[in-house]
């Protein structure tokens, strides 16, 4: 036990401050500043997108209902990828097929998903951000939180000026791990609740120069079998490797997306089973294993899949790809029962259509089909005991089974535009963030592209 007392000389002061610049940071901020409010986004990369851009994750998954009729995640999230396209490295949602080479030959809620360059995503997020009003400082992570009485005075920043104050009057966490959620005291739990189980992390990486007839045309010829039964790709390859002792990975299927550039892929396939991502020593060990697991991928690629002799390998993600770590115990948890059965809320601020994909610690993963679409209600993302902080992206208050679903990139963007809205309005209306008038806040989302179903 040590005690360290510092005077902090340098306090910054904003009106909203978001805590991580992931997609549901990112939409956040735009969207506080768009609505009039002071706002400073802090990321503690060089780079705004998260899992999208450090993480090298791609495509954005689906943005439209179930049945692939009508797309509900628009607003920010639209016009970003419009941006990317019209930068030549996005494909529209509406232009993209299930079963494709987009989607990985996935077909349950794999239609309409959103090819990119995580570059290009990077590039078009570096002009939007600024654009909107709202402050940046890359390199800069939250260390603390200092709260009285559930309310938050200040977060404790640290960067090449070292330790540093922020002073805001709305804070929206968007760490993907809640870390300013937990620093404020707030209640918290990890994985699974029942057994604390969290999903497998994935470092991905990327490859170009495959030859396209040969590698799409073989999963082609399994085109049905991949389609109806939902199989792996490429598993008849893998079950060849293995028998030769090529093969130990915790994983039955080569998961490729390509991108809009035609011939490189994102691979997502490498498998770290039973770690924490908020333990500094399993983060450690993850980045190890998912180097050398994505070198031996590559290297089976190679060797095995059709199409792979002269394959490249172009890079690895930066950042580790943690799929699941605190949940916070928020105002109403979004039960797997809710997202399946389309449960109606008068507080709705977002609606989504995406399956329930569940990435288990031993075999490739359970697929749930939701029915047509659910929302996300507000209270959700209001951590029970914080009066003046919000949580948007995949930490927000839901089962495990149902952070499985809205998790996913396009959510985690409609999520951070109602915080990043709502928080602005709290300031309008000279109230805290669970006081606001939410038929105002859903009406002001509705004016900016948001879609919110049944509410
Ligand atoms: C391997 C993998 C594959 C996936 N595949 C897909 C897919 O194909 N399509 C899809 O749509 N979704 C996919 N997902 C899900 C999705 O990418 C994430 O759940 C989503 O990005 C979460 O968004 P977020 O904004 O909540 O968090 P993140 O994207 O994790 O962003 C959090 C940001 O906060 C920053 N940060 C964290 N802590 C701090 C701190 N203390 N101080 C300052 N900054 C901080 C991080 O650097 C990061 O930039 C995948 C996830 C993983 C891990």
């Amino acid at each position: 036990m040590l005690n360290y007392t510092k005077k902090i000389t340098n306090v910054i002061e904003t009106e909203v401050l978001v805590l991580g610049g992931g997609p549901a940071g990112f939409a956040s901020a735009v969207a506080a500043a768009r609505n009039g409010a002071k706002t400073l986004l802090i990321e503690k990369t060089g780079v705004l997108g998260g899992t999208a851009t450090s993480g090298l994750v791609g495509p954005f998954m689906c943005c439209y209902d179930n049945d692939g009729e009508e797309q509900l995640v628009k607003g920010i999230f639209d016009e970003l990828c419009c941006r990317a396209e019209a930068l030549g490295g996005a494909i529209h949602p509406s232009k993209v097929p299930a079963m494709s080479s987009f989607s990985g030959y996935h077909k349950i809620s794999h239609h309409n998903v959103t090819p990119y360059l995580s570059e290009t995503i990077a590039v078009v997020m570096d002009e939007m951000l600024p654009a909107s009003g709202a402050d940046l400082l890359f390199d800069t992570q939250l260390i603390d939180i200092i709260a009285e009485n559930g309310t938050i005075k200040y977060a404790v920043i640290a960067n090449k000026e070292f330790i540093s104050a922020v002073k805001a009057d709305v804070y929206i966490d968007c760490s993907g791990d809640a870390d300013a959620a937990y620093l404020a005291g707030a209640e918290t739990w990890l994985g699974a609740k029942e057994t604390g189980t969290m999903q497998p992390m994935t470092l991905m990486f990327e490859i170009d120069n495959i030859d396209r007839d040969e590698f799409y045309g073989e999963l082609d010829r399994h085109k049905e079998e991949l389609g109806n039964n939902f199989t792996n790709c490429f598993w008849w390859y893998i079950e060849k490797a293995r028998a030769a002792g090529e093969w130990n990975i915790d994983r039955n299927e080569i998961c490729t997306f390509e991108t809009s550039t035609p011939g490189r892929l994102k691979i997502n396939t490498t498998r770290i089973c039973g770690a924490d991502g908020t333990k500094a020593c399993d983060i450690t060990k993850a980045y190890i294993d998912g180097r050398r697991q994505a070198f031996a991928i590559f290297n089976f690629m190679k060797k095995y899949l059709p199409g792979c002799k002269d394959i490249r390998f172009l890079q690895f993600a930066s950042r580790i790809g943690v799929r699941e770590t605190r949940h916070i115990v928020g105002k109403y948890e979004l039960s797997t029962h809710d997202i399946l059965h389309r449960t109606r809320f008068a507080d709705a601020v977002a609606t989504f259509g995406y399956a329930i994909d569940l990435h288990t610690n031993n075999s490739s993963g359970i697929f749930t089909a939701v029915d047509k679409y659910y929302s996300i209600p507000y209270r959700s993302m209001l951590p029970a005991g914080c009066d003046n902080l919000l949580v948007a992206g995949r930490p927000i208050c839901g089962s495990s089974e149902a952070a499985a679903s809205y998790r996913v990139m396009p959510c985690c963007m409609a999520m951070g535009q109602a915080a990043g809205t709502a928080a602005a309005l709290s300031l309008q209306q000279k109230v805290q963030v669970g006081d606001i008038d939410v038929p105002q806040l859903q009406a002001l989302l509705k004016n900016q592209g948001a879609i919110i179903k049944d509410a």
